[in-house]
């Protein structure tokens, strides 16, 4: 049996980065990718807007997984392609990890285990749209893969329901391929993407955006002939007397990602309902030792570039692990604190005392805001604080703080109104 220092499962700009930071370690290291290709979600998102932190340059989505591609391939790391990890077992040291491809199903020992593998798209089932079910109903994800993959348009007239990103750009896409978007519908009372999207993707080719509405109703029988909308109240309750019907051919889903977390919950590894990912402390290492979270798994970012940071986050932790030091030293974690009311997540939840330079805490806050400034404080002082002039739940924020020389006991974040 082969035996790795660490396996990474996810071949996205996560598992690329985290690959590529341990084989600069000298570390022993096997990628294992579902698909037949490496790259993730990226080599279907044709649009430019990648890269631009990381590279100082818009790239594609398969531009920028292709200079992570070019540069593990030099590398000593075994690759496995069209290769399913279906489970994952703890042994007394290390892990045994199994596989499912061609060759057979196997199991491989390794020593740690980093998750790259990425989200999933709410489907019509999480939504519950009432009617009948007919062919025609898509995620944003799937309806890309048609178009930008396969060369197939799905659809000549589509309503699209929810306003994240993948919907935007595909609401642009589909209408620059000949389709008609009627409209994106959005049950909330402010967009849920990026508003860049809202302007590039929506405004630029006039598609309208209906907020505080949904999709009640769907008709047709094998094949979608057309939706009825209406307008929601403060509770997101359907409004009677405001229902219409809108005759379309697809329905298009644009309602949110949830990290992939079978395999962590298998290992038994602590959730956080926030993120509906693992709970991890600065390394990104979750509560089983050992086993690392990044990228769309840990929480849903919407900038590659901190993706791929996540994924060398990661590996620079899985690399101390396998080199003894959170072995051998007492480890003394501190929960980060941080109002439910101000902040959808703050990750990481949890802070090893003994890596007190440059951490980076992602966040988003729970309502859009104006004039606040973001505070992180320990044992009550201030040790560092940022102005935003609008902080809104889609735009994840990054705030990188240095505790060095600062006696650590506890670590709150707060959101105070500032003059700006
Ligand atoms: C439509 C769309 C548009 C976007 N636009 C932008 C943009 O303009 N700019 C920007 O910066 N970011 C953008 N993003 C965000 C960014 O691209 C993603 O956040 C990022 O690609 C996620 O990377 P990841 O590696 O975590 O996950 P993924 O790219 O999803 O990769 C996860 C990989 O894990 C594999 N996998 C899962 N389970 C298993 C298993 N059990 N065994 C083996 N393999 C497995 C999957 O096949 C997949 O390849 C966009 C995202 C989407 C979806």
């Amino acid at each position: 049996m082969i035996h790795y220092d660490v396996v990474v499962i996810g071949g996205g700009p996560a598992g690329l980065a985290a690959s590529k930071t341990l084989m600069d370690k000298n570390k022993k290291v096997m990628l294992v990718e579902r698909e037949n290709r490496l790259g993730g979600i990226l080599k279907q998102c044709i649009h430019d807007g990648f890269g631009l932190i990381q590279f100082k340059k818009m790239l594609t989505g398969p531009e920028y997984a292709e200079r992570y591609i070019d540069l593990i391939r030099e590398g000593d790391i075994d690759i496995k392609l069209l290769s399913f990890v279906t489970k994952v077992k703890k042994l007394d040291k290390g892990f045994e990890i199994t596989i499912v491809n061609k060759e057979g199903i196997n199991t491989y020992d390794t020593k740690a285990i980093i998750l790259a593998n990425g989200c999933r798209e709410r489907t019509s089932r999480q939504i519950s749209i009432q009617g009948t079910r007919p062919a025609g109903i898509f995620t944003a994800g799937t309806a890309q893969y048609f178009v930008n993959l396969l060369g197939v348009l799905p659809t000549k007239r589509c309503v699209i329901l929810g306003s994240g990103d993948i919907g935007l750009i595909m609401a642009r896409r589909l209408t620059l391929e000949g389709a008609e978007v009627e409209g994106v519908y959005e049950a909330k009372s402010t967009p849920s993407g990026l508003t860049r999207n809202i302007i590039q993707c929506l405004e630029d080719y006039d598609i309208p955006l209906h907020l505080s509405s949904t999709v009640t109703k769907v008709f047709g029988e094998e094949r979608v002939t057309g939706v009825e909308v209406s307008n929601v109240d403060d509770k997101m309750q359907p409004i009677k007397g405001t229902q219409r019907m809108v005759p379309c051919d697809a329905l298009i889903l644009s309602v949110g990602l949830i990290p992939e977390n079978e395999i962590a919950e298998s290992l038994g590894v602590e959730m956080d309902g926030n993120t509906k990912g693992p709970v991890v402390n600065n390394s990104l290492m979750t509560s089983v030792k050992g086993v690392y979270s990044c990228g769309n798994a840990l929480h849903v970012n919407d900038l590659v570039d901190y993706v791929s940071e996540s994924g060398v986050t990661a590996a620079l932790g899985a690399v101390n692990y396998l080199e003894g030091e959170e072995e051998s030293k007492k480890q003394e974690y501190i929960k980060v604190n941080y109002e439910n009311k101000d902040f959808m997540y703050v990750v990481p939840q949890l802070f090893d005392k003994s890596k007190p330079e440059n951490n980076i805490f992602y966040l988003r806050s729970r309502n859009s805001v104006k004039n606040v400034k973001l505070k992180v404080l320990v044992e009550g002082k201030e040790v560092f604080s940022k102005a935003y002039a609008e902080l809104k739940p889609p735009e994840m924020k990054r705030l990188q703080v240095n505790f060095k020389d600062i006696h650590l006991k506890n670590i709150e974040i707060k959101m105070e109104s500032a003059e700006i």
